[in-house]
Formats: structure tokens, sequence, C-alpha cells
């Protein structure tokens, strides 16, 4: 019985990025040996415009459930080297169109001819392998519009391809391809989302999260750690710096007034996560704000808060509607996590009222009582700084994950 002994990867946008693309494919290389770690015997070949997985014995549909997740590959196809013997690919043809064929199904055949001096032409090769199938598999039909079954037949320098489908990759670019960047990183819904869309767009992430014990508690931090490592699972261990904030907001509460207070605090988390990020070699940061959904995130918030540093700040979630976040938390399972009843550091100490437009002179002038200063060196200082890795492999669900 004949069997794929090798996975096709297209790369779809990464193709495009000129000067740069020998970078992007050797972190894809990176990603993809990463996700298959646990699979000895598997080697991967790059080309300019694709990669192999080659399988050396590996099971193709594990293989094809952990690429599913790895950001940079456009679509993947299970596929068989066979020598350029026009006999010899119409039977691996014939054999794998059949091992998974059911009966009634349409198809239509897709060749391509990278070897211009092979002796069928593209239309030929599309009659010859047409023909031969619909020779040998009672009641096969062809659909060229809309085909249940697509084979591929690709002829190229060194070997023709065979394959029968095609699966969608997750998009993006590859992992740590664009740099680094911190996330600011609650317990809620929205900032673990902001970091997964980040990452897909190949920023490498540094989480730092405000605790304020004994207000919030270790389960509320160990929410944190656990939404982390959701994270990890998607592109290998994470870095999580805790930040103890508990001097830093009583400060404000006691000479901050209370509408204002929450302005303030986000003044001051901001300052300590750019700190961190100096430190860190990131070049940006990430957070889970969208526009309008709370007090401080109006435009007005965000113009007042954002004075505090002219690092670039992401917010993936910008223009999202809640219901949009929710379906991808769900989708790259932080939504349970999320959800856990603890109190996080800015819950605990939330105005009644906090200003919805909040004026940026004010919250200056108000700040300007205290010396902040040596107190965000202290919580710098005093920050500290863990390894998530991800969560053992043979959890079921994680080929689902994507
Ligand atoms: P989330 O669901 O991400 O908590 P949210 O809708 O609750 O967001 P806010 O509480 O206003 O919104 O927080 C806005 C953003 O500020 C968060 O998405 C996150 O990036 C950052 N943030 C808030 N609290 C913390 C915290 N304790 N530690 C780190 N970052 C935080
Ligand atoms: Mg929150």
């Amino acid at each position: 019985m004949i069997n794929y002994d090798r996975i096709l990867i297209r790369y779809g946008e990464i193709s495009t990025k000129g000067r740069n693309r020998n970078k992007f494919v050797e972190k894809l290389k990176n990603s993809i040996l990463n996700v298959l770690n646990e699979f000895p015997g598997i080697k991967v070949e790059s080309s300019r415009d694709r990669m192999y997985v080659i399988l050396n014995g590996a099971d193709g549909k594990e293989v094809s459930a952990r690429l599913k997740g790895v950001f940079g590959i456009q679509s993947f196809s299970p596929a068989v080297k066979v020598n350029k013997d026009v006999e010899e690919m119409k039977d691996a043809a014939l054999a794998l169109f059949l091992k998974d064929y059911q009966e009634g199904k349409s198809f239509k055949i897709t060749a391509k001819r990278a070897d211009k001096s092979f002796s069928l032409k593209t239309d030929e090769l599309n009659h010859e392998f047409g023909g031969h199938l619909l020779r040998n598999v009672p009641g096969l039909k062809v659909n060229v519009k809309k085909p249940d079954i697509n084979l591929q037949i690709e002829v190229r320098e060194e070997a023709a391809y065979i394959s029968c489908e095609t699966i969608q990759g997750a998009g993006g670019l590859p992992a740590g391809s664009s740099g680094k960047a911190m996330l600011m990183l609650s317990g809620g819904i929205d900032s673990p989302v902001a970091g997964y869309l980040s990452m897909k767009r190949g920023l490498e992430i540094e989480a730092v999260h405000f605790h304020s014990p004994p207000f919030t508690s270790e389960r509320a931090k160990q929410k944190v750690i656990d939404l982390t490592e959701k994270l990890a699972n998607i592109a290998g261990t994470v870095a999580l710096h805790i930040v103890p904030f508990t001097e830093i907001q009583q400060l404000i509460h006691q000479q901050v007034p209370s509408n204002y207070t929450m302005t303030a605090t986000r003044r001051l988390m901001l300052r300590i996560t750019d700190e961190i990020r100096r430190k860190n070699d990131g070049l940006a940061i990430i957070t889970g704000e969208s526009l309008g959904q709370v007090a401080s995130q109006t435009l007005e918030s965000m113009f007042a808060i954002n004075d505090v540093t002219t690092t670039p700040i992401l917010r993936p979630l910008i223009t999202m509607d809640k219901s949009e976040i929710i379906e991808i938390a769900q989708r790259i399972d932080t939504h349970d996590i999320s959800i856990r009843p603890f109190e996080d550091c800015c819950t605990v100490f939330v105005p009644s009222s906090p200003k919805t437009k909040p004026k940026r002179d004010k919250v200056r002038h108000f700040e300007s009582f205290v010396d902040f200063d040596p107190l965000i060196a202290k919580a710098v200082e005093d920050t500290e700084k863990m390894a998530i890795k991800p969560q053992a492999r043979n959890e079921e669900s994680f080929g689902e994950l994507f």
C-alpha cells in the first residue's frame, strides 16, 4: 500500500519578502522542527519557494495536526515523491487516489510542469492522468469547478510529486521573524488574544503582568501563568514578568483624585512595562485594548495614557467587537481560563466612576506631587521573571487548537 512520504509546505506571504527571504525560511524551518521535535526521524528540506517535511516513517496525520498551528504556512499537502516515469506516476496517482476515496466523489487533475523537458505537457498530463483514473475508478465524475478531490501532479527537475489534499495553514509570518514586543497581560479575555494575533504576525512576545498582593491572590497569578502557557504552546517558551504593583497603586490612591486613579494607574503600568521592554531589547508594547470597550479605552483615555512613552503601542483588537474577541479566545483555548473569577489588580482598585474623558494635563498635574521614579525603579528591580514552557504535547486537544 502506498503511503505519503513527505509533506509539501507552501509559504504564501513570506515568499514575497525579497531580501529577507532566507531569514524567513530559516525561521519557518526552526518553527517546524520545534513543533515536530518528538518525531526523531523527520527532516526538513527547504528551497526558495517551498519546503518538504520528509516523514521517514512518522505518522502523516499527526504531523499534519502539528503543522496546522505553525505561523508562516499558507497551506500544505501530504505528498509522495516518484520517479519521472509516466507509468510509475500513474500507478502512484491511482493508489493515492483510492486511499481515502468514497464512491460518488468528483475530482479534477491539476498538473504543473516545472521541468519543461518532461515528455508530457501540462494539458497532456491532465488528460493522461484524468483518463487513467476514470478508467479505473467506477462511478467517478469530473468536476473542474468544485471537485471533491483535487489530484495534484507536479513534475520538477529532480522528481514528480503527487498529492490529493490541500490543508489550510495558520497563515501569518514565522515565529520571531518580526522582532520582540512586550505583551501587557492581565487575567482578562482580551490581552491573551492580542498576544496570539501579534505572534501570528511573527512577533516574539514577553508577557508583563502587574499584581498587587495581598489584594490580588496567588490564584490570580496562577491564572496568568496558565494563560502564558497557552501562548507558549503556539510558538515555544514565553518569558513572563510579574511586577509587584501594590505600593504604587496605594500611593496613587492616596495622591490622585479618585476619578483620575485609573488613568494614572495605566500610565504607571505603561512606564514600567516600557522600562522592562528597554532592558529586554523589545521594540513595542502590545495591549488588549478595544476602542470604547470600557472607560480606559476611549480615545481620550488612550491619548492621556499614551502620553508617557513614544514606544509603539500595538493594539491588535482595537477595532474588534467583544464577540469577535471571544470567538478567538475560545479557539486558542484561553477563554475558560480568562473567565475564572479571580480579581486582578485593576478590579480591586477600580474607582466607582472613572473619567471616560480624562485630560492629559490634569493627570500630569496630579502625578506631579509624587516622585514615582524611585518606585518605578524598585518595581522593575523586584520584578520576577519566569520562563513558561509549552504544555506536554500528548494532550489530545493540541492538534485541534487551531
Ligand atoms: P483584558 O481582557 O485584556 O483584561 P479589559 O477589557 O479588561 O482587557 P482593561 O482592564 O481596561 O481591559 O485593560 C486594558 C489592557 O491593559 C489589557 O488588555 C492589558 O493589555 C492591560 N492590562 C490591564 N490590566 C493589566 C495587568 N494587571 N497586568 C498587565 N496588563 C494589564
Ligand atoms: Mg482586564
